[in-house]
């Protein structure tokens, strides 16, 4: 196994490094740069976006025709760390969720004219993107079979009804996904349709209150009351639905898990610059046995973070789903951003739990990961599942051509 990164990708690296440092930092430092959510205000945004932007650092994660430059997962793994040092980091780059998953999931499936209306202006960074699953009880969450919202055929429209809640950058967001039951069929019941915010037949019910800082355009609960979506803004044809879900889950969960090692490092970071220079009963705060044991296992479990993205994101790039290898990275990631944010909080006495460092924010970020994009009993159940069905084959390896022919 070979863990050299190729020239163009540690250059990349390292200009985001320098970039996250010298003009990002700097701005999450200061209150004033934030919006009424918790994220940076719009004002603070705009010039980071454009200078990132005029030096490339741009939607690496799309294909070079569609305006990026065309990174594969483990190329992204290295660079999303790197973006998420600072909590404002992915969305300076254009690669902050869920914009970042959108754009993976129309770059992969879209046609050459949906690319064209619904992909472009979200490169550009003209509007933002919004994805609609999940809906309160007793519609579809963790089990999108559930689904409830209808599309019933109109001549060649689809006329849309139903409820959806929990929509990450509704409020403010121009172009839709929407997930919506065709049919009974338990395979091919669902189809994602494409529409615009301005289409008549929808309305932002409210946006509901959270515990942590907000993604732009916050968590909406949505109401369609015959909204109209023409033929041919369905994506990748009717009753394809559950593959549109997994093509666009699978690599939105993985670099998720990339930006929450940037942030896990960042609470290491700022552990070890307190516990470094900090005394008490006359010793550095480094020097106890008990805070190296809890600043080592992060390190630890940070590592064994990278090393369960960078495989995910390898079966990836091999062109397969890497189901199981993104569940387990998921799960442990997410637990891992918890525990970085609590022990650097600890570790920081009444810092650590004042606004004057980012701890605080991430904290409260850092609970919703163990619940997005799938809630750990349901990635656990998952790899059980390969398990049951691979047996001692779930922890096989590519083998090379020729190998085991001497
Ligand atoms: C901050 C935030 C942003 C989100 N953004 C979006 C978005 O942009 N678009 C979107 O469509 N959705 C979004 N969601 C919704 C998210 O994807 C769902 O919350 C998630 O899929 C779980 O669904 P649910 O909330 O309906 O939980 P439920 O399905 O009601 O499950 C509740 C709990 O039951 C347990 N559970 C469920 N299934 C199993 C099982 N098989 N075995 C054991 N235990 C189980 C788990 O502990 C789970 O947390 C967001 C949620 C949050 C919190």
């Amino acid at each position: 196994m070979d863990f050299t990164l190729p020239a163009e990708i540690e250059a990349t690296r390292a200009e985001i490094a320098a970039f996250v440092e010298a003009e990002i930092l700097p701005v999450e430092a200061d209150r004033a740069n934030y919006d009424a959510h918790g994220n940076i205000a719009d004002a603070a945004l705009a010039p980071l976006r454009a200078k990132a932007r005029a030096q490339g650092l741009w939607a690496l994660q799309v294909s070079r025709d569609w305006g990026g430059r065309g990174f594969g997962k483990m190329a992204m793994a290295v660079c999303y760390e790197e973006m998420n040092r600072s909590i404002f980091g992915p969305v300076v780059f254009n690669s902050a969720a869920p914009d970042d998953g959108n754009m993976m999931m129309l770059d992969m499936l879209a046609t050459e004219d949906q690319k064209r209306r619904w992909l472009t202006p979200i490169v550009n960074g003209e509007v933002r993107s919004a994805f609609a699953m999940t809906e309160p009880h007793p519609g579809g969450g963790s089990d999108p079979g559930m689904i409830q919202t209808r599309a019933r055929r109109d001549g060649d429209d689809w006329v849309v009804t139903g409820r959806k809640w929990f929509i990450t950058g509704a409020e403010g967001a121009a172009h839709f996904t929407l997930m919506a039951r065709t049919s009974d069929d338990a395979r091919e019941g669902l189809t994602a349709f494409q529409f615009h915010k301005d289409a008549p037949g929808w309305r932002v019910e409210r946006r509901i209150g959270i515990m942590g800082p907000e993604e732009h355009g916050g968590h909406c609960e949505l109401i369609f009351d015959g909204l109209r979506v023409p033929g041919e803004d369905v994506l990748l044809g009717v009753g394809r639905g559950l593959k549109v879900t997994q093509a666009r889950l699978g690599p939105a969960r993985l670099t998720h898990c990339m930006r929450w090692l940037g942030l896990s490092k960042r609470c290491v970071e700022i552990a070890v610059d307190y516990a470094g220079s900090r005394m008490g009963f006359g010793q550095r705060l480094i020097e106890r046995e008990s805070v190296q044991m809890m600043l080592g296992k992060l390190a630890m479990d940070i590592e064994i973070g990278r090393l369960l993205v960078m495989k995910a994101a390898y079966e990836i790039d091999q062109g397969r789903y890497g189901q199981k290898e993104v569940s387990m990275a998921k799960i442990h990631v997410a637990n891992l951003l918890h525990q970085a944010a609590d022990t650097a909080i600890q570790l920081n006495g009444a810092r650590g739990y004042s606004t004057d460092t980012p701890l605080e924010w991430i904290y409260r970020y850092a609970r919703q990961a163990r619940l997005v994009d799938g809630a750990d009993e349901v990635h656990r159940m998952v790899l059980s599942r390969h398990l049951a069905k691979l047996g001692r084959g779930f922890w096989s390896w590519d083998v090379a051509e020729g190998a085991g022919d001497a």
